[in-house]
């Protein structure tokens, strides 16, 4: 399933004479008008006329939607499919300012908006009311940067970590830390200390740009406890939260050198992520090749695209009209066909 989600117009963006231009409608789709036809005094309101920029969704969410729904339409089923024993995977993507990092992990005095939060804490509590199995948690986070691997939860470590494929474990960190956890509160402390971190650098858009992505995987172990073969029932399951980099084009920020090599592996790193789920969603080319060797994302990410796991990505964009290239640039691969 793909989200997509409008934040609210920033005072900043305001202040600097910006107007929104985006609009979401029947909670699936989005309208975007182009600031240029409206400073030509057009009326932007009259929507038939953008039907060559509407952009269907399986759910959009509007400025005035909270996290909850977010949750509750987007995240919920891929926290269900873990309880169950699939590996399940979130994905915020978007530009940088655009809103993925406040979906995901939410402001640290916000407790209301943490969507990842939610998702763990939703999990922990199924799994407690289940009686026939006994549950253990495990939470690993990473980052990847430059497609180098860094383990957030042993920063004093500057190895650039391995993803390893094998039959007990699936695709893996060889030598990330497991922390074992027992309830959704560790998961976040975890990850608020781990966050602190990751590589972000200032650059030329005047914003805090995060660089890098952020993969959060908290493992489930469950193994039966009584009646016919008590115990030797297992099931092993991960949910992956992933944040990724920000998505704008490396030309934009006008950088040079280290600003342009991270560029082509942000790029690569989302372009193989793109090819991948391109290749699974494609069911006319059953049994196509699946580019997963392409990054190390995809590398880490095989098992929880693959299979019968369950996937959600929430596209985040800012409804600022000088974002607009930027924001046509994550919503273009939604295109509402023309009505005729
Ligand atoms: P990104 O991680 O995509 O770079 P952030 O999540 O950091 O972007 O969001 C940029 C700014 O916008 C932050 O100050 C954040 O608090 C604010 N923001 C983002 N989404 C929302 C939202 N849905 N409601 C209110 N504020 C938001
Ligand atoms: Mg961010």
């Amino acid at each position: 399933m793909v989200g997509v989600r409008v934040r609210p117009l920033s005072a900043a963006e305001s202040a600097r004479g910006a107007v929104d231009c985006l609009s979401v409608t029947e909670g699936n789709k989005v309208f975007a008008r182009d600031p240029d036809e409206k400073m030509g005094g057009r009326d932007y309101l009259r929507l038939q006329q953008f039907n060559d920029h509407a952009y269907q969704f399986d759910a959009a969410f509007g400025p005035e939607s909270g996290s909850s729904e977010v949750y509750a339409r987007l995240v919920r089923r891929v926290v269900t499919a873990v309880i169950d024993g699939y590996n399940g995977a979130c994905f915020a993507y978007g530009a940088t300012g655009s809103g993925k990092t406040h979906t995901m992990l939410g402001q640290p005095q916000a407790c209301n908006s943490r969507r990842e939060e939610e998702a763990v804490e939703e999990l922990m509590a199924a799994a407690l009311r289940d009686d026939d199995f006994d549950y253990k948690f495990g939470v690993s986070y990473v980052e990847i940067y430059n497609e180098k691997v860094k383990d957030l939860l042993n920063p004093d470590s500057q190895a650039d970590l391995e993803v390893r494929e094998d039959a007990k474990h699936g695709t893996h960190i060889q030598g990330a830390v497991e922390l074992a956890v027992g309830s959704a509160a560790e998961i976040m402390e975890h990850m608020q200390r781990g966050s602190v971190y990751r590589t972000t650098e200032a650059t030329n858009c005047n914003e805090v740009s995060s660089r890098s992505h952020a993969v959060l995987q908290v493992t489930v172990k469950a193994v039966q406890r009584y009646g016919e073969g008590g115990g030797s029932k297992r099931r092993l399951a991960k949910m992956s939260l992933i944040d990724l980099a920000g998505s704008e084009r490396a030309y934009k920020t006008d950088n040079r050198g280290q600003r342009l090599v991270e560029g082509r592996n942000i790029n690569r790193s989302l372009l193989s992520l793109a090819n991948c789920i391109n290749a699974l969603a494609d069911r006319t080319r059953k049994g196509a090749h699946v580019p997963y060797r392409d990054s190390k994302l995809t590398r880490l990410l095989k098992d929880s695209l693959s299979g019968t796991s369950v996937a959600a990505m929430l596209c985040a964009v800012s409804p600022s009209s000088d974002q607009y290239e930027e924001t046509l640039n994550t919503l273009k691969r939604q295109d509402v066909p023309r009505a005729s």
